[in-house]
């Protein structure tokens, strides 16, 4: 109750009435071989990698940079006495997904959880350690499940329930930020939103305007299983990853986040990201997790003003040889489909955009009608 319901619907109304924003936001400190630093705020539906990227650690190629973590779900965003918006993390601890967490996948938040750790709902081991899917490549040749009942691999059952979690302070990641607690929280020079979609959706763009930007952002979303074939799935729209959190009506959410735009002195840009671009084979053409660098990188370059990259109809992307490939194999064909704004997808995409608003009636701000009308 205290973490969505306060931090994200009551404290959305709140910032809604103060013109500050409560949002389902990680942070993240970036700071270059030169000692340059920033931050970005990022919002993802759950499941689809914000504690992730949270907790980035750069490739090899990457030797210098660092990513330090402010907070894994939730910001508050304020603009400070210079207009300039500043995020905090409202939480102490993080409260994460248990299964699918490994050494592999993020291992900050596996040395997070090595001690005076909750776990709720996981798999209990034989000498009385946790298990879940995805800690390791084999599992235990026994345990005890999260009901309490015997178990051993192929038995039918998953070990952990899927929503298991863990409950730690934020005090032990390995990777905290110096100014993970400071009250007048840290300057945000980017916005990123993403969602998870196996087509249409490019690796990254930049939108060409702030109103643009939110108007991409409410349209994120995640596709439901059909999407696990490569087939086109149904998508389920998530606007700014708040749909279940916003405390107040929709529609008044995007006109509060196009209002900003006139509070604000230096408008943080706006990505959309998509880590989830499937092949026609249903693979992920994209490594992400530390690979996702690569992209963060080209993000702080858009921020510097020295990014190079091409327009397209839903703002500047990266060509392949805008981006630093240095230690991962990647032919510019295969980025170019990584990349590729299809038409036909779109043309789909603009219709159930479209269908998506009409719920919101005439809540929908004007500037949405306007923006897919372009598009
Ligand atoms: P959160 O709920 O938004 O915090 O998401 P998590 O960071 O817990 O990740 C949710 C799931 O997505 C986990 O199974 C991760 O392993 C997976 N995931 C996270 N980042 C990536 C990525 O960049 N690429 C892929 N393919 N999977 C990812
Ligand atoms: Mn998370």
């Amino acid at each position: 109750l205290g973490k969505k319901c306060f931090a994200l619907r009551i404290a959305s109304t709140i910032g809604r009435e103060e013109g500050w924003l409560a949002e389902h936001m990680l942070i993240l400190g970036v700071e270059n071989p030169e000692g340059k630093k920033s931050y970005v705020s990022a919002a993802f539906p759950s499941a689809c990698g914000k504690t992730n990227f949270a907790m980035l650690i750069p490739p090899q190629a990457y030797a210098g940079w660092k990513i330090t973590t402010v907070g894994d779900d939730i910001a508050w965003i304020k603009p400070d006495e210079k207009g300039v918006l500043h995020a905090i993390n409202p939480e102490a601890g993080f409260f994460g997904v248990a299964p699918g967490t490994s050494m592999k996948t993020n291992p900050n938040a596996m040395l997070s959880i090595s001690k005076n750790t909750l776990f709720t709902n996981v798999a209990l081991t034989d000498d009385g350690d946790i298990w879940w899917e995805g800690m390791t490549e084999t599992a235990p040749e026994h345990l005890i499940d999260w009901q309490g009942q015997s178990w051993t691999p192929g038995c039918g059952r998953k070990a952990a329930h899927p929503n298991a979690r863990f409950t730690v302070s934020t005090t032990q990641c390995p990777c905290l930020d110096e100014n993970w607690e400071n009250p007048a929280g840290v300057p945000i020079s980017a916005f990123i939103f993403g969602g998870r979609r196996a087509d249409t959706v490019p690796l990254v763009t930049m939108a060409e305007s702030w109103q643009q930007g939110i108007y991409l952002a409410s349209s994120i979303g995640s596709e439901t299983t059909a999407a696990a074939t490569g087939a086109v799935g149904v998508v389920r729209r998530d606007p700014m990853a708040m749909l279940p959190f916003t405390g107040y009506n929709m529609g008044d959410y995007f006109q509060h986040w196009l209002n900003m735009e006139s509070n604000v002195s230096k408008l943080p840009k706006i990505f959309l990201v998509n880590w989830f671009r499937k092949d026609s084979d249903g693979k992920y053409m994209w490594p992400g997790y530390g690979e996702n660098m690569r992209v963060l990188e080209w993000i702080t370059q858009c921020v510097a003003g020295t990014a190079q990259g091409e327009n397209t109809a839903i703002g500047l992307s990266p060509r392949f040889e805008d981006l630093n490939w240095q230690g991962l194999e990647m032919t510019a064909q295969s980025f170019s489909k990584l990349m590729s704004f299809n038409t036909d997808q779109w043309h789909q995409e603009l219709k159930t955009q479209n269908e998506f608003y009409t719920q919101f009636a005439d809540r929908t701000p004007k500037a949405f009608h306007n923006i897919l009308e372009n598009l």
